[in-house]
């Protein structure tokens, strides 16, 4: 078996981390080639040190010189690049063969592109990308032949049920709809009047994932499930009416497909981010990931019910940003990146979110974007905006 050599961009993240856990059950099948973090620099480090990387990305510039002592103390010889222009050069490197987008939000969009355009393998995590720059992406896997494995959970599942020519057109394959679950977050069954005075600590208490602090905000608020909805559309080119979403408490089934004939399709195993970063990295192979087993007893408890939008409305929100098109989606995920923070800062409350998110849309009239530079740009535009409506709102 040849060794692929693997970039991992946010390996100090609790994706990248998973990742790396799966990499060292396999260590005769990857060689890891870089790593990156944003100022972690201890854990990048230890992780430098542990994998044997050949380079460490730091892509905070000013924690360079603090990430080269740590190397250093540790004895260990990975060679230091940092800021945001080396994540993309690592990311392109011949010796990769996959690279993992575990980065979060925006920020790994010029990273995660490099890498198809360079014809990588690409397992994506990073759901923010996708949702801005999906044409981007669509356009760089034919012009570059590259491949995407999504890692999200739902799609890695989807991916799974779907047929191998999925990519040709869902109607040719049969398909009616595809089902994304979600969990319904902490907040699931909390009456709207008490929603306001939620503590980021109670919606970073999420019941089945243990995944970092942006997307679990996101999956109290369902936004996560609305960038998933958006997500879904660009990987497996449905319409917005071909996807349906249905809160699932136990997250064990993680998606399901409707085909014309009256065949389900549904994916189970229990909540471990480690099942589809396995698949995605050995695909079409399987590897043994440190999961356990689904014990199917488990199974005559599961519930499924329609997810509530007027307490959830950011839900709502993805479907008509990913109808409206053009920069729709790019102003929703900015605005959404720029109130989560502020939500974790303890500067707005958990339902200024969706206040700000329609705000942001209202101001911001929906344009086509045809370039990486034009996406950036209305990118930043937005969070100027929402850093505005947030002030107003504090
Ligand atoms: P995390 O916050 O745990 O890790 C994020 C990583 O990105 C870290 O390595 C961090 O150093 C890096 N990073 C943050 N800001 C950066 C910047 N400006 N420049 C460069 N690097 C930066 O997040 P996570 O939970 O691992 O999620 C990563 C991505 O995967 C997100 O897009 C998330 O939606 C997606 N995802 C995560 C899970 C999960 O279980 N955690 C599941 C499905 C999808
Ligand atoms: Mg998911």
């Amino acid at each position: 078996m040849a060794v692929q050599g693997i970039t991992i961009l946010g390996a100090t993240g609790s994706v990248g981390r998973s990742t790396l856990e799966v990499l060292s059950r396999h260590p005769e099948r990857f060689e890891v080639i870089a790593l990156t973090g944003y100022r972690n620099v201890e854990l990048l480090a230890r992780q430098c040190a542990r994998h044997g990387a050949r380079y460490g990305v730091i892509a905070d510039e000013q924690a360079a010189g603090r990430f080269q002592e740590e190397l250093a103390r540790l004895g260990c010889s990975t060679e230091v690049l940092a800021g945001s222009d080396a994540l993309e050069q690592v990311a392109a490197l011949d010796a990769n063969g996959v690279v993992m987008a575990a980065i979060v939000g925006a920020a790994g969009l010029r990273p995660a592109l490099a890498a198809v355009q360079a014809g990588k393998r690409l397992l994506l995590a990073n759901k923010e990308a996708m949702v801005i720059a999906g044409g981007l992406f669509r356009q760089a896997t034919s012009d570059s032949g590259a491949r995407i494995i999504p890692v999200d959970s739902e799609h890695n599942a989807l991916f799974q049920l779907l047929p191998p020519d999925h990519a040709a057109a869902l109607d040719r394959a049969g398909v009616l709809e595809l089902v994304l679950t979600a969990s319904g977050g902490p907040f699931l069954r909390r009456p709207a009047e008490e929603l306001g005075a939620v503590t980021p600590e109670q919606a970073c208490d999420h019941p089945t994932w243990d995944m970092g602090r942006k997307i679990t905000v996101d999956s109290a608020t369902l936004m996560n499930k609305g960038l998933e909805v958006i997500e879904a559309h660009w990987l497996f080119g449905a319409a917005a009416s071909q996807i349906r979403v249905v809160v699932h408490p136990q997250s064990i089934v993680h998606s399901m497909v409707a085909y014309r004939d009256g065949s389900v399709l549904a994916h189970l195993g229990v909540p471990d981010m480690r099942t589809p970063i396995a698949h995605a990295l050995a695909w079409p192979e399987r590897i043994e990931a440190g999961v356990r087993r689904l014990n199917i007893s488990d199974l005559s408890q599961l519930e499924f019910l329609e997810p509530d939008l007027r307490r959830f409305p950011c839900l709502g929100l993805a479907f008509t940003a990913l109808q409206a098109g053009g920069s729709a989606p790019v102003t929703l995920n900015a605005a959404n990146e720029c109130a989560v923070e502020a939500f974790l800062d303890h500067r707005i409350r958990f339902t200024d979110i969706r206040r700000i998110l329609e705000r942001a849309l209202e101001r911001m009239p929906t344009a086509e974007l045809e370039s990486l530079a034009q996406i950036l740009e209305h990118d930043a535009e937005t969070r100027a905006v929402s850093r505005q409506l947030i002030e107003e709102h504090g």
